[in-house]
């Protein structure tokens, strides 16, 4: 059978291992099981919506209410915008999709750092783009300029901070940038660990005003990571009215949950969960900081909650250490489907953590 050729060209996403293969495969405890390879907050979620959960339990037999008036008034007032900026999504994921889909055609460019978000090169090639990378692992303006110039690709995506690297570009240049950019690129800002970027570094922070000042610049928003709802699938785009308009042509009936948009105004409502995670993830990032100094393993200044290991100077590949860990029941990311001898590891618990340093302290020279 032939199926659409543009297909041929991707290699099937591989997510982070779920515990229920671990626990299958390898034969552990799921009580012995850490999952620190997805980005997800350690500390759980907020109380509050788990309680939304259990009290709502019983509605799930209608379809939620498709125009998601009450989570996106709840945006509306957090971020000081009108209702109509805002498009919800089963993931922000989904609105990298619906980005692609309603700017690209066969053959249309899309320009993106080397070492990036894979969805985005996932998404692009179902949709038959070119895809154009600098030559720099991490965001390099200078080259994406260069770059934009040469071609004039139809999205830019960049990634603040990036996913699977850890850096981020300071607003001030991400502005800059986007002066230089014409209203026809549509350019999207990827904020999936924007809270810790900005707790880290205020000059990271991204200033919502940014889709007002340039009606061609998406941004995106998750609930799946400090938020704790990677199992609700809910994330956000916030844009001009220009962009919404097409965004929402690609948009398919209720397409986000009853119980996701719940949760969604819930977890919006408990701040002080936000700030205890934030307190907390410095804290044991750090540890990390000076696990890999007094280690010689090279390592970016991370502005999310995971760190990358560069395993160059050490005796193991990273996949070994990888799999090493899962045998013990760490799943962590090996990053050589990137082409890097590296290790990214989200920032658990205290406990997961000593239990991360331990391990990697048997592996490491
Ligand atoms: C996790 C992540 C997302 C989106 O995750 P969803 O669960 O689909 O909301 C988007 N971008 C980056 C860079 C991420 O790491």
């Amino acid at each position: 059978m032939i199926f659409n050729t543009n297909l041929n060209a991707i290699a099937t996403y591989q997510a982070g291992k779920p515990i229920e293969e671990v626990i299958r495969v390898y034969g552990i405890d799921a009580k012995n099981i850490i999952k620190l390879a997805s980005n997800e907050n350690p500390y759980g979620c907020s109380p509050l919506v788990s309680q939304a959960i259990c009290a709502n339990a019983s509605k799930v037999s209608l379809y939620p209410d498709d125009s998601m008036v009450d989570l996106k008034e709840a945006l509306a007032k957090k971020y000081n915008l009108n209702a109509e900026h805002f498009i919800i999504g089963a993931g922000s994921d989904q609105i990298i999709e619906f980005c692609i889909r309603a700017k690209c055609q066969q053959d249309s460019k899309i320009l993106m750092a080397k070492t990036t978000f894979a969805m985005y090169e996932i998404y692009a090639k179902q949709s038959g783009c070119q895809i154009i990378k600098t030559k720099s692992d991490m965001h390099n303006l200078k080259e994406f300029k260069e770059l934009y110039r040469m071609h004039h690709p139809d999205i830019i995506f960049l990634c603040v901070p990036n996913n699977p690297l850890g850096e981020c570009l300071d607003f001030s240049e991400v502005h800059d940038f986007l002066k230089e950019i014409d209203k026809n690129t549509l350019v999207v800002l990827d904020g999936a660990y924007q809270e810790y970027a900005t707790y880290r570094d205020v000059n990271k922070a991204i200033l919502v005003d940014v889709v007002q000042e340039f009606e061609n610049v998406v941004y995106l928003k998750t609930f799946s990571k400090i938020y704790g709802l990677g199992g609700m699938r809910l994330g956000y785009g916030i844009a001009s009215e220009m962009i919404m308009e097409y965004l929402y042509k690609i948009r398919p009936p209720f397409n986000v949950s009853s119980l996701s948009l719940l949760c969604g105004i819930e977890a919006l409502k408990d701040e002080n969960f936000i700030q205890k995670s934030l307190e907390q993830n410095a804290i044991e990032m750090q540890k990390y900081e000076i696990f890999a100094q007094e280690n010689k393993i090279k390592y970016i200044e991370s502005f999310t909650n995971f760190i990358t290991f560069f395993l160059e100077n050490q005796k193991c590949k990273s996949s070994e250490i990888a799999e090493f860990l899962m045998q013990n029941g760490v799943i962590i990311r090996d990053l050589k489907s990137y082409g890097l001898n590296a290790i990214r590891i989200t920032i658990g618990t205290l406990e997961q953590n000593l239990k991360v340093f331990s391990l990697l302290k048997e592996k490491i020279s």
